[in-house]
């Protein structure tokens, strides 16, 4: 069993109203995840993490490319192997795009026209479209284990998203 699976099973636990942190799971340390920085995101409790057990980079929306600089440094530095990429139902990136945001700042005056805020409309199409992003990226290993999801947040429960 991966780390990845690990922490599905966590979560299945999670919603059952079980403790996750109970588990006597294996440990790696080797687990990176990707998602949202939304506050209703426990990563602790909904993935049975706790100190030690995964590398977490937060960012609006749980976006990939701002989290390149640092999957790089995990991967050649800290030897991670594994990559969980997790958005969630009912994100606020789905509530703009990224030209409204600029516009809003440009009429402050301020140039945002060379960054990507990265929002988006539809919430399982972002996690494939991150899938694709990891693939299409050379400075990180494609021998690793990258898998998706959607984190519901009405439920607690971790939806993988299938690609191919
Ligand atoms: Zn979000």
């Amino acid at each position: 069993m991966s780390a990845i699976d690990d922490l599905i099973i966590a979560n299945e636990r999670y919603t059952a109203g079980l403790a996750p942190a109970d588990l006597p799971l294996p440990r790696r340390g080797s687990l990176v995840i990707v998602t949202c920085m939304d506050l209703r995101i426990e990563t602790g409790r909904a993935f049975g993490l706790r100190e030690g057990d995964a590398y977490v980079l937060r960012n609006a929306g749980g976006r990939l490319a701002p989290a390149i600089p640092s999957l790089v440094v995990s991967q050649e530095l800290l030897g991670t192997d594994a990559l969980a990429i997790i958005h969630h139902s009912d994100c606020g990136m789905t509530t703009f795009t990224d030209e409204e945001l600029r516009t809003r700042l440009r009429a402050r005056g301020l140039d945002a026209r060379r960054m990507e805020f990265g929002a988006f409309a539809d919430i399982d199409e972002s996690v494939r479209e991150d899938m694709r992003a990891y693939q299409s990226c050379a400075l990180l290993r494609q021998e690793i284990e990258v898998r998706g999801f959607v984190f519901e947040v009405e439920t607690g429960h971790l939806r993988e998203i299938v690609t191919g």
